[in-house]
């Protein structure tokens, strides 16, 4: 952590045109983060607009009843001069501008103040007048439970509450990630007596399986190969898989969990075709650093989980590529 959280609540004292902003392909904790601290916000007398990349996946809407959220695509010009305009912008959940993709110079150019409130690695402070970070926590929700409470307890409405419990939920895999410390559950108790439900939020994300999915799914499984005495397994989703069952990326992200609950696996692998790059999510297990080989193709992440985006190779010839470089993780 770098700034004092009082320095940040002075800050939003004296501005009244407040940017929120989060990652492309957001999760829920991406969605969870801005719409928690958009609500935290408006209890505070102001205004704040949310401004993504990325459209809100089907699954996370619930979070945004009244549909703030804009898409940064949509009405651009306007968005445009939203972030031209503000007096200070919020980067939540990520630390990297290029992360909000058509957003990037944008942000950069604003005059706003930059706030940073975020958990992973690689930070670079010095492209922030403010940060919050804390890469020992499992979500920025969490961060930003903390800071919320620091302030006044009384702004942890039954929504704040259960955008926080959102972002925790996913970000620690439903509570079985590495990071989920006897903290979480500590924080999380309180959401659930402000009223988050952990049955229903558990549903509205996760119960929500279609025979598209399904078809998805087994088409994916179908690919699987399993390399290394069966240590490192690699996945693949293709623009033809996207076209037969109709869905797109949003619906691959269960896809990782699928592939590390297989016994005995140490390094998991996808990549998904897109139109004009493949993503690459890696996993692994205990000590071994995905996030270095992550690196390797320009990318980067946490030690068990990561991810880069790759343009100029098939799926083919970049799984042979990931999959040599891959095997001397292993030894860790
Ligand atoms: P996922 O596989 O869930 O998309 O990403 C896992 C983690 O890897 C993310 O939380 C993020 O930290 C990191 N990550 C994913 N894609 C990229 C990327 O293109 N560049 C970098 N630097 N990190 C990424
Ligand atoms: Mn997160």
């Amino acid at each position: 952590m770098y700034t004092h959280f009082k320095e940040i609540n002075e800050l939003i004292s004296r501005s009244e045109k407040i940017i929120l902003t989060t990652h492309v392909v957001p999760d829920g904790d991406a969605i969870g983060s801005v719409m928690a601290f958009a609500g935290y916000l408006k209890q505070k007398g102001k205004n704040p607009v949310i401004i993504n990349h990325s459209e809100t996946p089907d699954n996370l809407k619930f979070l945004d009843k009244k549909n703030i959220i804009r898409v940064f695509s949509k009405d651009r010009l306007k968005n445009e001069k939203l972030i031209s305009e503000a007096e200070v912008i919020f980067l939540l959940d990520t630390n990297e501008y290029s992360r909000t993709k058509s957003m990037e110079e944008f942000l950069i150019n604003s005059p706003a103040q930059k706030v940073c409130i975020d958990h992973h690695m690689g930070l670079k402070p010095r492209q922030f007048n403010f940060v919050i970070t804390n890469t020992v926590y499992p979500a920025t929700c969490q961060i930003l439970y903390e800071f919320i409470k620091d302030d006044d307890e009384k702004y942890f409405t039954k929504e704040v509450a259960s955008a926080l419990y959102t972002g925790i939920m996913t970000d620690t895999g439903s509570f079985r990630h590495p990071r989920t410390s006897s903290d979480v559950f500590m924080v999380c108790a309180e959401l659930i007596n402000d009223g988050a439900d952990p049955v229903k939020l558990y549903d509205e994300i996760f119960a929500n399986v279609t025979k598209e999915n399904l078809k998805l799914t087994a088409r994916f499984l179908d690919g699987l190969q399993f390399h290394s005495d069966n240590k490192i397994v690699t996945g693949t989703v293709t623009k033809e898989d996207f076209r037969s069952t109709g869905l797109d990326i949003d619906h691959v992200e269960g896809f990782t969990s699928l592939i590390m609950n297989i016994k005995g696996i140490k390094i998991g692998i996808i990549l998904v075709e897109l139109k004009d790059n493949i993503k690459i999510s890696f996993r692994s297990k205990g000590n071994i650093p995905v996030n270095k080989l992550a690196a390797e193709f320009n990318g980067g992440g946490h030690k068990n989980a990561a991810g880069a985006n790759i343009k100029g190779y098939s799926v083919k010839e970049l799984r042979k590529l990931i999959l040599e470089k891959s095997e001397k993780y292993l030894e860790n």
